[in-house]
């Protein structure tokens, strides 16, 4: 099995029902609560619970120096800017709240120090195809501070011809200095946090954000020459009904017009989140209520002509993510679903997450243990994973799964090397139920989610999982609805 090669596989046989097509209409509420438990976002696999302190520093550091030898694939990188100037109480971030500025000289400092370890044991692989700024809240940094963040990349690594130069922001804390900055620093992808455009959801969840100000902002970054604009939206808030999240998207569609869309289900996780528990006392919608604002918002979108892609994502029918799901080489990755822009990911900066090589690495959380380890001169590694051929096999599975609707079998044994009717046998058994419901249907030859299960995704890669049966009882995910 080729641990790179199998993310490029095209289909290998047409799907019987389009990629993008989605049923809600037959999701009854018995169904729902059927399949609505606790279960990873898969954003990784293994997933992040199972990373372990046992991988430190040294594992890094040889992953490192094995990637430098695959010298002439370019890289992706991920920075984590942590800092938000206040908490939104549904916030499921690794964040430092800072409402006055300052620690972040100090954490530009530790920036740079981590990118000299890394570059100096990546050797000369310096290419990036993917630069991508999260947090917290990147904007945070001064537009001057931003440049500064820049420089230092750039000092150590080079951008590709049409590299994905991608930054997030808060538009309560984005000015106009910021996108002019950015935009000439290169950034030409830029994605606004919405979450709702309801006041009383806003104040709810202390993120008071108005249509004005997004609206604003949106439009400078097109007339800047941004290529790609992304909202977030969160379903699951306070106060949210379907009716009214679907006034607040109908207000994304006709003033924001963005290219993609992410609406995201709210994580209610208070045993990892204690702030979150601000919001229990307030009507949270749960079940299936969740599920119908979620569908009715993904019918408004469909309506306007994008494009579902899965899980929580929407684009437009010509944006990237539209065409490689067509093509059947969507990705997904710690950021959500991707193009594959790279084999390697590294991440920089406190909490952020990489994946090199057959390994995924976790920095440190703490932001002074942070700073201790690289002023030191030692990779921030908090935890890590190096997985086992077994993981790459059904983590294989699971993103195909994930990404195209289906798992077709001659694909399977030609790229995993495995007949997968043996193989998993036990799997295959375990979504039996599923057929049943009608949410999938297995044969000789593949297992092809339909409409109607396309919302359960998750559930459906579950029984793939080998980890969730050992960790069974344990509380580390959200809800899949
Ligand atoms: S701005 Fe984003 S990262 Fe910061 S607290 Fe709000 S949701 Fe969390």
């Amino acid at each position: 099995m080729n641990t790179h090669e199998e993310h490029r596989g095209r289909q290998s046989s047409v799907p019987e029902c389009g990629p993008s097509e989605v049923d809600f209409a037959g999701i009854t509420p018995e169904l729902l609560a059927k399949y609505d438990r606790p279960g990873p976002r898969y954003t990784s696999y293994p997933t992040a619970p199972q990373f372990h302190p046992g991988f430190a520093a040294g594992d890094y550091a040889s992953a490192l120096e094995s990637a430098s030898r695959r010298a002439d694939e370019p890289l992706s990188l991920y920075v984590h800017v942590p800092f938000c100037e206040a908490r939104c109480t549904y916030c499921g971030c690794n964040i430092v709240i800072s409402p006055r500025h300052g620690p972040e000289l100090a954490y530009l400092d530790a920036l740079e120090r981590e990118l000299a370890l890394v570059a100096d044991r990546l050797g000369g692989r310096r290419t990036l195809a993917q630069l991508h700024w999260g947090g917290g809240t990147p904007t945070y940094l001064t537009p001057a501070q931003c440049e500064r963040l820049f420089g230092a990349i750039t000092s150590r690594f080079h951008l590709a011809a049409g590299a994905e130069v991608a930054i997030e922001v808060d538009p309560c804390v984005t000015s106009d200095d910021h996108l002019r900055v950015l935009r000439a620093l290169g950034f030409n992808r830029i994605s606004l946090g919405v979450q709702d455009f309801d006041e009383r959801v806003q104040q709810a969840v202390h993120r008071v954000q108005s249509l004005e100000l997004t609206r604003h902002l949106v439009e400078r970054a097109r007339e800047l020459g941004f290529g790609s604009v992304n909202i977030d939206l969160i379903y699951g808030l306070p106060y949210q009904t379907p009716e009214q999240f679907s006034d607040s998207v109908g207000l994304v569609i006709r003033e924001l017009a963005p290219d993609r869309v992410a609406a995201f289900s709210y994580a209610h996780v208070p045993w990892i989140k204690p702030h979150q528990r601000a919001l229990e006392g307030l009507p949270l919608p749960k079940g299936y209520e969740k599920f119908r604002i979620f569908a009715a918002a993904a019918e408004r979108f469909l309506a306007a002509g994008y494009r579902f892609i899965g899980m929580d994502h929407f684009a437009r029918p010509g944006d990237e993510l539209s065409l490689a799901l067509d093509a059947g080489n969507l990705h997904r990755n710690f950021m959500g679903y991707t193009v594959l822009p790279a084999t390697d990911m590294i991440g920089v900066g406190v909490t952020s997450i990489g994946d090199v090589g057959s390994c995924y690495v976790q920095n440190e959380k703490n932001l002074a243990r942070y700073r201790k380890s690289v002023d030191e001169g030692v990779l921030p590694v908090e935890r890590g994973l190096a997985r086992s051929a077994e993981d790459e096999l059904r983590g294989a599975v699971i993103r195909r799964l994930i990404c195209t609707f289906q798992l077709d079998f001659d694909w399977v044994r030609q790229r995993l090397g495995v007949d997968p009717e043996t193989r998993f046998a036990a799997e295959l058994e375990a979504l039996r139920p599923f057929a049943d419901d009608g949410l999938l249907e297995i044969d000789s030859r593949a297992i092809r989610v339909l409409p109607r299960g396309r919302f359960f995704i998750r559930n459906i890669c579950m029984p793939f999982d080998a980890y969730l049966s050992r960790d069974a009882g344990k509380q580390l995910y959200s809800r899949t609805v």
